[in-house]
């Protein structure tokens, strides 16, 4: 991608309107542009990074052997009447009128739609358990939408539903979301803990929420710093194992404040691994049983004729809202340097070249090293601006790709300016920097 040719809308300086890091990088980089009160437009870098997490998200549900499906925005008011929750959800939801003048609403949450989808077609307990998900927008009429894309109205969201037999059975499937949701944040190099949560107005008995530490999280948390340290890489997908894990890391206090309790959190961490501070919720994950089953009226046959109200949890991830996450969790503002994850960097590399009016060598072998990324698969962002040095890795910086290169305009001889965003130049050649691009790529 040529700079010139791109549509990077980027401001010389940060828009005043934004409070935390994240938005102001996204308004300054034109990564999104608000249309709305909490409603935006993505523009081509942001877009390309929300898909990239979108793609890490849905990859990690099917290995748990979830199956996407795809729900309408708009939702008939008649399923959330039967679930008895057209009334309680208030005023977050948005109520529209169709031209029959029939009660429609754009889903905040899809638990009644997609039992109504369950309930006309599983009838046996034999299909079970059915892992379901989707990713879409959803929108909640937030009373003071914020920080950007952080708290909106309209955003994207993976959202997953189990259907089980049995409360045990469904805390295996439990297991696997939790497991599912610490690989996603790991592939997207980002420290999520899974706190004890409150079930909200989902309702239910057993929840984590999944929260990253950032100064501008908006949730406060108390927790053991030794929940770092655990470690699930030799988690297996099966049931003991599964347990194993969740055990392992609520043998640590770790909750957001709504569950906090000061006697408890004394007892339980010592003095010096006690940790207060701020996060931002990427995910929460809820079990609730019966709760829409049987009042929607879910149910699948036993053998011997019994019939049971099948048992529910919920799986929600918000997509967009871990660009903004990511970007709390990686900018280095003071410095005004961004560094994606290469596994959602909008571009791998930043070819920089210097170009002088009457000689075009450093773009030419811009366009050379180009190729030979293409052939590796490797992305690369060409600024083919006439701007100085340092205004393009000025811009470059913000931009984010993990590598840049640079090139002089006295472009001979076949070693590069190389250097990983934020570090050190080093000169090496060229097939030394794809190799160690795709090696870094390999790693996602
Ligand atoms: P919060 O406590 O932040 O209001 P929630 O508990 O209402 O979130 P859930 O219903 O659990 O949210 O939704 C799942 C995920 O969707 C959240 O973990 C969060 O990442 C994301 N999300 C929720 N509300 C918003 C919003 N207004 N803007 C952007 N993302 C959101
Ligand atoms: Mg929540």
């Amino acid at each position: 991608m040529y700079f010139t040719k791109s549509f990077i809308p980027i401001l010389k300086n940060n828009p005043s309107e934004a409070k935390i890091k994240s938005h102001q990088l996204m308004l300054r980089v034109g990564m999104i542009k608000q249309s709305s009160s909490g409603i935006y437009s993505w523009l081509p870098l942001g877009f390309k990074v929300m898909k990239k997490i979108e793609q890490i998200v849905r990859d990690e549900q099917n290995k748990i052997g979830a199956q996407e499906i795809l729900m309408p925005t708009i939702q008939s008011s008649e399923i959330w009447k039967e679930s008895g929750r057209y009334e309680d959800y208030g005023q977050e939801m948005l109520r529209i009128k169709d031209r029959q003048n029939r009660e429609m609403l754009y889903g905040p949450t899809n638990e009644e739609l997609v039992t109504d989808i369950f309930r006309a077609s599983v009838k046996s307990y034999k299909s079970l358990p059915q892992l379901l998900y989707h990713i879409q927008w959803k929108f909640r009429d937030e009373v003071r939408p914020r920080f950007g894309i952080m708290r909106c109205r309209e955003f994207y969201m993976k959202d997953a539903y189990s259907f089980d037999i049995s409360d045990d059975a469904a805390f295996f499937s439990y297991n696997k979301f939790f497991l599912s949701y610490l690989r996603t944040f790991k592939r997207l190099d980002l420290v999520a803990i899974p706190m004890a949560a409150e079930t909200g107005p989902i309702g239910g008995n057993l929840s984590h929420e999944f929260v990253i530490l950032a100064e501008t999280g908006e949730s406060k948390i108390f927790t053991d710093k030794k929940i770092f340290e655990v470690n699930s890489d030799d988690t297996k997908l099966e049931k003991q194992s599964l347990e194993e894990l969740r055990k392992k890391y609520e043998k640590f206090y770790a909750v957001t404040d709504e569950k906090f309790n000061n006697e408890e959190f004394e007892k339980k961490v010592t003095e010096q691994d006690r940790l207060i501070t701020k996060g931002i919720e990427v995910g929460h994950i809820f079990y609730f049983g019966d709760k829409y089953s049987k009042p929607m009226g879910a149910s699948v046959d036993l053998t011997g004729g019994k019939k049971v109200f099948v048992k529910m949890g919920s799986y929600g991830v918000g997509v967009s809202r871990l660009v903004g996450a990511i970007i709390e969790a990686k900018y280095d503002d003071k410095n005004e340097v961004m560094k994606w994850p290469i596994s959602i960097a909008p571009y791998d590399v930043s070819i920089i070249p210097m170009i002088n009016k009457n000689d075009n060598t450093a773009l030419e072998k811009s366009i050379k090293i180009n190729t030979e990324f293409i052939k590796n698969n490797i992305e690369a962002i060409i600024d083919d601006s006439d701007e100085n040095l340092s205004s393009k890795l000025k811009k470059m910086n913000l931009i984010g790709s993990p590598f840049q290169i640079i090139i002089g305009n006295q472009a001979d001889g076949d070693t590069l300016e190389f250097k990983e965003t934020g570090k050190k130049s080093t000169h090496i050649k060229l097939d030394e920097v794809i190799k160690i691009i795709k090696k870094e790529k390999e790693k996602i």
